[in-house]
């Protein structure tokens, strides 16, 4: 691929993430979450947007160095500090009705060997200051989606034997063929493939599960679901109608677990990597929705730290279905990044559950969302578990059973 055409193709990757993943309105202010390693993206992102009528875009930068310095050097005390100005501005842009984009391109290996309780610490700080914006967002009342760029620290990371241009072009390839831009139509494309995704979320719904089985090698789990749970995945819509895909790719359907009722063995079928190490071959037993055992053939130190964070961590937060048949799914890759390797295999996480994911949950109080099983917690960890031998069983309140996928497939 020639600069030339990185550089058009970066352009119609920036159009699809504002016309389909945020779906930016003319008149609309745009809020852009992004990194000094994904300048070009960024750039062809703000251009586009005040092209389509956007009157600004207010670009919020990190930076992987910048991040590691504080989070290695910085005194104790400068986890208690937030940012005021910029969480004023998100706060304040979203309540006039901003799209929020943010954009991922991080070294997965950046922050390997801070003190995990520092990035505890921020957060706990961060995110309270943040709560109308994640309100929002989290209710989908305002459009938002995320996006990834290849950086060469990112690109090293999935490509380790190629040399680093090839490695970020291959990692570009990779991209554009998961979000579908090598297909003729690419808007039409995922009109299309935000269509299947909502039909299989109503057809879950429909069912009203309260259980999933599945069964596959080293895997023997049941899977119950929260009171009044309901199905997401595809598009969204905020409260003016206006659709919007909230991570580019994605190829879930996902609900809220019970916390209290999950039981059996799960193997998990990729390697997690989390903190910058690499868990493999690791096998998960719960009992009454708590892991009683977690046994993993290398990473078991960090397996053990995500289950340490706190109680809602040794829980389930999510659980989501992906065929095997998904673009990402068929290449194989381990992108060492969430909002990729989420949408190759179907997965469950531990920690933190969605409010969105139960009926009316957005305007619920804590006290009802956790009595109706959704599990709370400091974190949320995916890990894959669906592979082409994965069967998947619904079991309805009556206890009738129907299969929902089998070898990996959508049979429902
Ligand atoms: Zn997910
Ligand atoms: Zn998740």
């Amino acid at each position: 691929m020639s600069s030339h055409d990185l550089a058009s193709r970066i352009d119609a990757y920036a159009d699809l993430l504002l016309k389909v993943g945020v779906n930016l309105q003319p008149g609309q202010k745009l809020i852009l979450r992004t990194t000094t390693a994904a300048v070009d993206l960024t750039r062809a992102v703000v251009a586009r947007a005040y092209d389509m009528g956007s009157p600004y875009v207010e670009v919020i930068w990190s930076d992987d160095g910048v991040t590691r310095a504080r989070f290695m050097r910085a005194p104790e005390d400068s986890f208690g500090i937030v940012p005021e100005h910029v969480a004023e501005a998100m706060v304040r842009l979203a309540q006039e009705g901003a799209a929020s984009l943010a954009i991922v391109a991080d070294d997965p290996d950046n922050l390997r060997g801070t003190d995990p309780k520092r990035m505890a610490r921020y957060l706990a700080n961060w995110r309270p200051r943040l709560k109308p914006y994640y309100e929002l967002s989290m209710s989908d009342g305002i459009a938002w989606s995320v996006g990834a760029a290849a950086s060469p620290a990112w690109a090293r990371r999935v490509f380790p034997d190629l040399p680093e241009d090839e490695a970020v072009a291959r990692l570009w390839e990779a991209i554009f063929h998961a979000v579908r831009l090598d297909t003729e139509d690419p808007e039409a494309a995922w009109r299309a493939h935000a269509q299947q995704l909502v039909s299989a979320r109503e057809r879950l719904n429909s069912r009203g599960f309260a259980a999933l089985r599945f069964k596959g090698p080293g895997t023997d789990l049941r899977v119950g679901l929260a009171e009044g749970h309901r199905w997401d995945g595809g598009s969204s819509c905020t409260p003016a109608g206006d659709r919007f895909i909230a991570n580019m790719p994605t190829e879930e359907v996902f609900t809220a677990p019970h916390r209290e009722r999950v039981d059996g063995v799960v193997r998990a079928s990729k390697p997690l990597a989390y903190a910058g190490t690499l868990i493999e071959d690791f096998e998960l037993t719960f009992e009454g929705g708590e892991v009683v055992s977690a046994v993993a053939g290398k990473g078991q130190e960090a397996l053990d730290q995500i289950l340490a964070a706190d109680p809602g961590a040794r829980r389930l937060g999510e659980v989501a279905l992906v065929p095997v048949s998904s673009p990402i799914a068929r290449m194989g890759l381990l992108f060492y990044q969430t909002l990729y390797d989420e949408n190759a295999a179907s997965h469950i996480a531990l920690g933190q559950g969605y409010a969105m994911t139960l009926r009316g949950g957005a305007k619920m109080s804590v006290e009802e969302r956790r009595a109706a099983g959704l599990n709370e917690s400091l974190t949320h960890v995916d890990f894959m578990i669906g592979s082409a031998d994965m069967d998947v069983d619904g079991e309805t309140p009556t206890g009738e059973v129907v299969p929902v996928m089998r070898a990996g497939e959508w049979v429902i």
